[in-house]
């Protein structure tokens, strides 16, 4: 398999205000030491709770946030230096499509000029072939023609987002960041988003790293899933290995969370104990300490490192230390 994006040892720190001199300088550690490989055709999901530090990831990749440390390569080469015209060419290979496609669709453009707008970045397209490519991409969506030259507000939130897949589309990019796509989507629309997506990345060969709050989204999409609790990375695997066989005590009670289809084997739901910690003071030694069932005297010291359990699947807990 082909690594597209190489993501190594990835922070992204914010400073906090300092209300007075006296206080003391504080950090928001959104992302926290994060290494992960992202393969070429994949769908890659991203899971964590609000403040897990989901989408500052997702934005550090496209280099809309400047990483405190580490590096991301793309096709083996840094990104960090890029300027001017290759920074514009790999942000070209790389779109984002988001949870609210209504706050992100101009609602004074028609649907045709949206979808139309990134292609006049490219300058060897003429007017009448950004026209053909409009219609073309309409048609992928599954919207009709004629929907080109209505405005957003005459369309369903699904619909929407269509438009907005399509926008993300126009400039045939290659990696697609999709932060909580279907989120705000009746239940009934998204998996039809979903396979819309998976429809899409079969024909284009795009590549996604797919963010969002809820695993039975996750799971429908994805090929590998990583779980985040604030900022880093607790457990990865294959869908398969991560959902039948969850590892780390934060993912076990996540799953356990979603409702069962099959009723003979009734699962016990594990409660968490307490709020996610704030990110400006995540706790020290393992970040789950503070809400995990089985923690142990060493976890409120040392931090426990992803490490290899099973053929794909890593976990940073030290239950699996061996
Ligand atoms: Fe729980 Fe300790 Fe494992 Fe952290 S390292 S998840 S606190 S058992
Ligand atoms: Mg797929």
């Amino acid at each position: 398999k082909e690594v597209l994006l190489e993501i190594n040892h990835l922070k992204a720190y914010f400073p906090v205000k300092r209300k007075s001199m006296k206080e003391e300088k504080k950090v928001i550690k959104a992302v926290d030491d994060i290494s992960i490989e992202i393969f070429r055709g994949e769908t890659l999901g991203i899971v964590g709770e609000s403040g897990s530090g989901k989408s500052t990831f997702g934005r550090t990749i496209l280099k809309l946030v400047e990483p405190t440390a580490g590096e991301v390569l793309y096709k083996g080469q840094p990104i960090q230096h890029l300027k001017g015209s290759k920074l514009q060419s790999y942000r070209n290979q790389m779109q984002m499509i988001f949870q609210d496609p209504f706050s992100s669709l101009n609602p004074r453009m028609r649907v045709g000029s949206i979808i139309e707008e990134p292609m006049k970045l490219q300058l060897t397209l003429t007017k009448e072939q950004r026209k053909e490519r409009v219609k073309e991409l309409l048609q992928k969506v599954g919207l009709p023609e004629d929907a080109m030259h209505k405005f957003p507000h005459e369309f369903s939130g699904g619909q929407r987002q269509r438009i907005g897949i399509a926008r993300a589309l126009a400039i045939h990019p290659e990696f697609i960041i999709a932060d909580e796509p279907v989120s705000a989507l009746d239940v009934s629309v998204q998996s039809q988003v979903l396979n819309l997506m998976m429809d899409l990345q079969d024909e284009f060969q795009l590549t996604y790293l797919f963010i969002s709050h809820d695993l039975s989204v996750v799971k429908h999409i994805s090929d590998r899933v990583a779980v985040l609790y604030l900022g880093r990375v607790v457990e990865i695997g294959t869908k398969k290995e991560l959902y039948a066989n969850p590892l780390h005590p934060y993912t076990q009670a996540l799953l356990s969370a979603i409702p069962v289809v099959n009723f003979d084997e009734p699962k016990q739901e594990i409660l968490l104990q307490g709020e996610l910690p704030s990110p400006m003071n995540p706790p020290v030694g393992c970040v789950f300490h503070t809400r995990c069932p089985f923690v142990m005297e060493r976890c409120h010291q040392e931090r426990p490192m992803l490490q290899h359990e099973n053929n794909h699947q890593r976990v940073a807990c030290f239950l699996y230390d061996k």
